[in-house]
């Protein structure tokens, strides 16, 4: 659960006051919230789980690298000579590469959730109206 301070806009993992200013907290999910909290509080909460997204798609990263390395390099060591070396390089870049690609990726992706969420939200609609117009689709 998230509560968002009425005041400074700080979100918290709960609780009942402020730990920045000493306001009151608020359930932005509760019925009244609406009246509750600033306009631009949704946005800002969207940012919010974005940049969290995000950041768990860079830990999933980071953890991704010794499993690429780990997968070219048992197949390195099996070379002959030399070649182990240029295997065990090649793993290596490849490990780096897929960091590198998932960390720019996650940075685009959180710029896509936090953005075009509505877009998003459309498509997924009209999919599912898609999907009730067919008959016999539903499996
Ligand atoms: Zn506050």
């Amino acid at each position: 659960m998230i509560k968002i301070c009425s005041a400074c806009n700080s979100t918290w993992a709960g609780g009942r006051i402020c730990e920045d200013c000493g306001a009151e907290l608020h359930d932005p999910y509760e019925r009244d919230a609406g009246e509750k909290m600033p306009k631009n509080i949704w946005g800002y909460i969207r940012l919010q789980y974005g940049a969290r997204r995000g950041m768990l798609v860079r830990v999933l990263a980071f953890l991704m690298v010794p499993v690429v390395f780990g997968l070219i390099a048992r197949e390195a060591v099996l070379l002959n000579g030399a070649w182990v070396a240029v295997g065990l390089f090649t793993a290596a870049v490849a490990a780096f590469a897929t960091w590198l690609f998932i960390y720019w990726a996650a940075g685009k992706a959180v710029r896509v959730w936090v953005l075009r969420k509505g877009q998003l939200q459309k498509r997924k609609m009209a999919r599912a109206l898609l999907k009730r117009a067919m008959p016999g689709s539903r499996s």
